[in-house]
C-alpha cells in the first residue's frame, strides 16, 4: 500500500463555500467530527464573489411578500422545471437562514426603521434580496467562518483541542472519492457505500487520504469549461464528476446561465461580472442607437408583468404597486437573449456588447453608495466612471442549474453516503436560476445537507472501509498525466474546449452545432489520455490543470450530450432549431449517468407538482407551461 498521510472524520464537506460552510457548521452541530476541504485558500470561494444579495421573503419592504410569493417566481424564472419540493423548502425557509446569519455575526444593510434591507433583482415580484451594499457573498462567508471559529472555541473549551470537532484543509484538491467495494472502489461509477476521499496539498502535491462514511459535495458550478465566463478557476466541474463517478446521477445539465451582464472591454476582462442590482437599482439598457430595447423582448408568459412602455416602467421604482415593473428585470435568460439578438443585429456597442447605463439615473454619490464595487470595478479595469458614462456589457457564463441529484429534504445522492448542496446539486432552479436564489439555496440546502449526512452516519451499523486497492488506483490516476511523453500540454486543451463550448453549445444553440461540439470533445478526450506534464510533483499548475481537465470533459459531455436531446427551448436552454417551449418536455428530466468512459443520458419522469402549490397559480399562467393532461390531473 502507497505512504499516503491519512486523516478520519465522520463527515467529510467537500467546498468551503456558502453551502460547505453551512453544511459543516450543521454536521459539526449535530455531533460529528466534520472536515472541510477547499481546493483554494480558505475563504476564497465563489460565494465570496457574490454582489448583489440573498433572496427571502422577509417582506421588509414591501409587506405583501411571503413565501408562497417566492414559490411562485422562482417556479416561473425556472419555467416550471424546478424540482418543486427544493422550491418550497427553499421558499419558506430562506428567511430564517438569512436571520440566523446575523446571529452568527453578520449586519445587513438596513431600512430606515431599522429592519434588514431588500432589493429588487430580475423575476422576483417584490423587493427581495437582503443585501450588504453590492458585498453580500462577502458577508456571507465572513459569517459562516465567524461561526466555525467560534465553534472551535467552543471545542477547545471542552476538549483543549480547537480542531478536534471541526477542521478545515485549505489549497487542498480532491481527485476521487473513495467507496468500499475492493479494487474498483474509485471512479469506478458503481454505487458502493462512500469511504472516504482522496487528494493532494496544492502545494507539495502529496497525496492525502480522508477515511470518512459521508462526503457532502459542495463543489460549486463548471464555468471554467466555457470561454467568457464570471467564474473563477476553482471552477471546473469537479463536484459534478466526482459524483458521476461515484455512480450518483446529474439532472438538468442543458440548463447553463448566460448572465446578461459581464464586462466585455478591456479583452483582459471579459466575462467578469456586472452585477444585477444595476438594473434593479434602476439602470437600463440601451442600444447602440440609443434605444431602450428591452421592451422588445418581452415574452408572451410574462406581458401581463412587465411594463411595456417606459413611463410605467420608471414610475413602478417609486410605486410598485400601481405600475408594472422594467423589462430589464426579466429573468436572466431572456435578457441575455435579447442583448444577443441586439448585437447580432448590429446594433450593438464597438466591443460587441450593449450599453447598461445608470448616470442618467441616479445621482453620483448614491451610486457610489449603493454599487461601490462595481464603480472601483469599472474605474480599475476599464477606467469607465459609472456615475457620468454608460458601461458596456454582454452576456458571460454564470452558474449550472444543472447538479447532483439529490433528495430535496437531506441532500442525499443515490449512492449511500453522498450528499450534495449549493451549485453543484440540481433540480432547485430548474431551467433558470433567478438572480439571489443561490445564496438562498447555499443556506436551506447547506443545512439540510449537513444535518442529512448526520442523521447518515449515526444510523450506520459499521463503518465502510477504504481497500488498498482503491486507494493505489486513485494514486495511479492522479499520476497518470506524469506517464505520457510527448503529448500535448494540458493548456492547449482546455483552450480548445472553451472555445467549443462557447462557440457550439453556448447562448444559442443548434443540433449540428453540438454534434460537432460532440466530436470536438470525444476528440479532446483521445488527446487529454496522453498529454503530457512537465516537472514534478510540487506546485504544479500544468498537473493541476490536466487533473482538472478530466472532470471538465466529462461534465462539458454531459452539457453538450443533454443540450442536444432537448429538442425546446427553455430557460438557460435556447435551440435556434426548435425556438418554443414545449409542455411535453417540461415532464421530462434528462439524467446523465457514467457509462465506460463517457456519459450516457437518459429521459426519466418529472415529478408531478403537490397539488396544493399548484393551486397557488392562476389556471391561465398554468395552461403556458403544463399540458392538458396535467390540467385536468
Ligand atoms: P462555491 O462558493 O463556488 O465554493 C466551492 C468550493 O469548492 C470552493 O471552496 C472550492 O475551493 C471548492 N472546491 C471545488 N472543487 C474542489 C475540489 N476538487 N477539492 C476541494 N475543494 C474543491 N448568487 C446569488 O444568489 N446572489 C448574488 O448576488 C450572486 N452574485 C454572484 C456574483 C458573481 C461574480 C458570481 C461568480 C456568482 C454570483 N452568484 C450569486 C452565484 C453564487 O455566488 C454561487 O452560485 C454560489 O456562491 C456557489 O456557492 P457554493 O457554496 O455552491 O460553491
Amino acid at each position: 500500500m502507497p505512504e499516503v498521510e491519512r486523516h478520519s472524520f465522520d463527515v467529510l464537506v467537500i467546498g468551503a463555500g456558502g453551502a460547505g460552510l453551512r453544511a459543516a457548521i450543521e454536521a459539526r452541530e449535530n455531533g460529528m467530527r466534520t472536515a472541510v476541504l477547499c481546493k483554494s485558500l480558505f475563504g476564497k470561494a465563489h460565494t465570496v464573489m457574490a454582489e448583489g444579495g440573498i433572496a427571502a421573503a422577509m417582506g421588509n419592504v414591501n409587506a405583501g411578500d411571503n413565501w408562497q410569493v417566492h414559490f411562485r417566481d422562482t417556479m416561473r424564472g425556472g419555467k416550471f422545471l424546478n424540482n418543486w419540493r427544493m422550491a418550497e423548502l427553499h421558499a419558506r425557509e430562506a428567511p430564517d437562514r438569512v436571520w440566523e446569519l446575523e446571529t452568527y455575526g453578520a449586519l445587513f444593510d438596513r431600512t430606515g426603521d431599522g429592519r434588514i434591507s431588500q432589493r429588487n433583482f430580475g423575476g422576483h415580484e417584490y423587493p427581495r434580496l437582503a443585501h450588504v451594499g453590492d458585498r453580500t457573498g462577502l458577508e456571507l462567508i465572513r459569517s459562516l467562518q465567524q461561526k466555525v471559529v467560534s465553534l472551535q472555541q467552543e471545542d477547545f473549551a471542552a476538549t483543549g483541542d480547537y480542531e478536534s470537532r471541526l477542521r478545515v484543509f485549505q489549497e487542498f484538491t480532491v481527485t476521487d472519492l473513495v467507496q468500499d467495494g475492493g479494487a474498483a472502489g474509485v471512479g469506478a461509477g458503481r454505487g458502493g457505500r462512500i469511504a472516504g476521499a482522496f487528494g493532494y496539498w496544492r502545494e507539495s502535491g502529496r497525496f492525502v487520504l480522508f477515511e470518512a462514511p459521508a462526503v457532502v459535495l459542495a463543489t460549486g458550478g463548471i464555468g471554467k469549461s466555457f470561454k467568457v465566463t464570471s467564474n473563477s478557476w476553482e471552477y471546473t466541474g469537479d463536484g459534478h464528476a466526482l459524483a458521476l463517478r461515484a455512480g450518483a446521477s446529474l439532472i438538468n445539465m442543458e440548463f447553463v446561465q448566460f448572465h446578461p451582464t459581464g464586462m466585455v472591454w478591456p479583452p483582459s476582462v471579459k466575462g467578469i461580472l456586472v452585477t444585477e442590482s444595476v438594473r434593479g437599482d434602476g439602470g437600463v439598457l440601451r442600444n447602440s442607437d440609443g434605444k431602450r430595447f428591452m421592451f422588445d423582448y418581452i415574452p408572451e408568459v410574462f406581458k401581463d408583468k412587465y411594463a411595456d412602455n417606459e413611463g410605467e416602467a420608471d414610475r413602478w421604482y417609486a410605486d410598485p404597486d400601481h405600475n408594472r415593473r422594467p423589462p430589464e428585470l426579466l429573468p436572466r435568460d431572456e435578457v441575455a437573449r435579447a442583448i444577443n439578438s441586439e448585437v447580432k443585429a448590429g446594433r450593438g456597442t464597438e466591443h460587441g456588447g450593449v450599453f447598461l447605463d445608470v448616470s442618467t439615473r441616479l445621482p453620483a454619490e448614491e451610486i457610489k453608495r449603493r454599487l461601490p464595487s462595481m464603480h472601483h470595478q469599472f474605474k480599475e479595469l476599464a477606467d469607465v466612471d459609472i456615475t457620468a458614462q454608460p458601461m458596456e456589457v454582454g452576456p458571460t457564463c454564470h452558474y449550472v442549474m444543472g447538479g447532483v441529484q439529490v433528495d430535496p429534504d437531506t441532500g442525499a445522492s443515490s449512492v449511500p453516503g453522498l450528499f450534495a448542496a449549493g451549485e453543484v446539486s440540481g433540480g432547485m432552479h430548474g431551467s433558470n436560476r433567478l438572480g439571489g436564489n443561490s445564496l438562498s439555496d447555499l443556506l436551506v440546502f447547506g443545512r439540510r445537507a449537513g444535518e442529512g449526512a448526520a442523521a447518515y452516519v449515526t444510523g450506520l451499523a459499521d463503518r465502510p472501509v477504504c481497500s488498498a486497492e482503491a486507494v493505489a488506483e486513485a494514486e495511479r490516476v492522479a499520476l497518470a498525466p506524469f506517464a505520457g511523453e510527448g503529448g500535448e500540454n494540458p493548456y492547449t486543451l482546455h483552450v480548445e474546449l472553451q472555445q467549443a463550448m462557447n462557440d457550439l453549445v453556448g447562448i444559442i444553440r443548434r443540433a449540428e452545432e453540438m454534434e460537432e461540439a460532440l466530436r470536438r470533445l470525444a476528440d479532446l478526450g483521445r488527446r487529454a489520455r496522453s498529454l503530457t506534464v512537465e516537472g514534478h510533483r510540487q506546485f504544479n499548475p500544468g498537473w493541476h490543470l490536466a487533473l482538472d481537465l478530466r472532470n471538465m470533459l466529462l461534465v462539458s459531455e454531459c452539457v453538450a450530450r443533454a443540450a442536444l436531446l432537448r429538442t425546446e427551448s427553455r430557460g438557460g436552454h435556447t435551440r435556434d432549431d426548435h425556438p418554443g417551449m414545449d409542455a411535453g418536455w417540461r415532464r421530462k428530466l434528462l439524467v446523465c449517468r457514467l457509462s465506460g468512459d463517457g456519459v450516457e443520458v437518459a429521459e426519466e419522469p418529472q415529478p408531478p407538482i403537490r397539488a396544493d402549490l399548484l393551486a397557488l397559480f392562476e389556471f391561465a399562467e398554468l395552461r403556458k407551461y403544463l399540458t392538458a393532461e396535467e390540467l385536468e390531473g
